[in-house]
């Protein structure tokens, strides 16, 4: 009898099931996509089916050739998700996708843990716009509270002058999902934490990340973030509760602000997470191989730093010459094989290196050879001082 290989199901074929499936293939287990794009990157190493998430008969076909179920997007309809969950077993659950798409079941949750958040209001009307604004104040963002990502149905407002505006751009979605206004952050700096929960119930986080964003998309992410060691703490702590009232098996992030020596909850992505690339080279065991082993019951991989590294994140095209970036030591390169168009994630490089004044140097280098001086300067002081301080 020839022996079969365990199956994970991802619901959603891009970048992150193709990165699980290469996380996956060392391990002896298989992955085995779902999308509504016959060109979805995934599908150039997994088997894919083209399917939309209410095609029940496609997906009861799916359910039955896999051992567990998880997701690479996480605004996969609940219900399906739910559906799915009749037929296999499916990590993370169902409830904490449906927390997680929702802006302000996010925000309570966060709450209920003890973890601040940005001020915020419901908006469904004009009226509440207003009344929110006049609450809240400005600089505000008005958001989209379900279907949002990449700073996607989002408006920011400078002041009372823009609602206006931002009603027309957002007011034909404030129904029947709704929108959100948040106090606009001034904050410090962006923190991820990267944590995984298996389904025994053991977690555990990689060293925290420092991400820096452009209109709303992720530009660069480092790690270890230098952070007193209180916050860090206490973001791990917070990240151990979030899980544990989720009951959540597998990879999350949870993103932060940090302002004025505290910890304001952005949001959670509950699946493998952008901000979480750097730990394929940077860590033990990687995010991807870690939510493999979660979702299957295997045992977690170490979470432990092997060097400090800077993740960039390459939108709408790859920088050129390619060339250049794979002749530096230290640089990871990762082309997902995508068609490039404006705003897409179609790769990344991650610099790992020994120290904090090789990674500061080896960044500069790299930038300067595919001419991306101006994403890498946001990360400079940081870098600079985790050279000094030795990280
Ligand atoms: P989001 O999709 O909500 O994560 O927003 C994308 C990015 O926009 C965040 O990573 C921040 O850089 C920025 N952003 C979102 N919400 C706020 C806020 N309330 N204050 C300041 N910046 C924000």
């Amino acid at each position: 009898m020839s022996r079969r290989l365990p199956v994970i199901g991802i619901l959603g074929g891009g970048q992150l099931a193709r990165m699980l499936a290469l996380a996956a293939a060392p391990l002896g287990v298989r992955c085995s996509v779902v999308d509504g794009s016959a060109d979805a990157c995934a599908g150039q190493l997994a088997p894919l089916r083209v399917a939309d998430w209410r095609d029940l008969a496609s997906l009861e076909q799916f359910a039955a050739a896999v051992d567990v179920v998880t997701f690479d997007f996480e605004n996969v309809p609940a219900a399906t998700a739910e559906w799915l969950r009749q037929r296999v077993p499916v990590y993370p659950s169902p409830e904490a996708l449906a927390v997680a798409q929702d802006r302000i079941s996010e925000k309570m949750l966060f709450c209920s843990i003890g973890l601040d958040t940005p001020d915020f209001a419901a908006v469904s009307t004009r009226a509440e716009l207003d009344a929110a604004v006049a609450r809240i104040g400005a600089p505000a963002i008005l958001k989209t509270r379900r279907l949002g990502y990449d700073g996607k149905g989002q408006f920011r407002l400078r002041g009372a002058a823009d609602v206006d505006a931002a009603w027309q751009a957002l007011g034909a979605q404030a129904t029947p999902h709704g929108l959100v206004l948040e106090a606009f952050v001034p904050f410090t700096r962006e923190l991820s934490v990267l944590a995984v929960r298996g389904r025994d119930g053991e977690f555990r986080t990689w060293p925290l990340t420092q991400n820096w964003h452009h209109q709303g998309i992720l530009a660069l992410s480092h790690a270890p973030a230098e952070v007193a060691p209180e916050l860090a703490a206490l973001a791990v702590q917070t990240a151990r509760a979030l899980a544990e009232k989720l009951d959540y098996v597998g990879v999350f992030a949870l993103e932060l602000f940090e302002h004025q020596g505290r910890l304001l909850g952005n949001e959670m992505a509950p699946r493998v997470h952008n901000s979480g690339h750097w730990t394929i080279e940077g860590a033990v065991a990687s995010q991807f191989e870690n939510h493999v082993r979660a979702v299957l019951g295997l045992p977690l991989g170490a979470t432990t730093l092997r060097a400090p590294s800077l993740m960039f994140n390459w939108i709408g095209a790859l920088p050129e010459p390619v060339a250049a970036a794979l002749s530096l030591d230290d640089v990871h390169w990762h082309d997902y094989g995508k068609e490039a168009w404006a705003d897409r994630k179609v790769g990344h490089a991650t610099l790992a290196c020994a120290d904090g004044e090789r990674l500061l140097a080896r960044a500069q280098s790299l930038a300067q050879a595919l001419g991306r001086e101006t994403q890498l300067a946001p990360a400079l002081p940081a870098l600079r001082a985790s050279a000094v301080s030795g990280g």
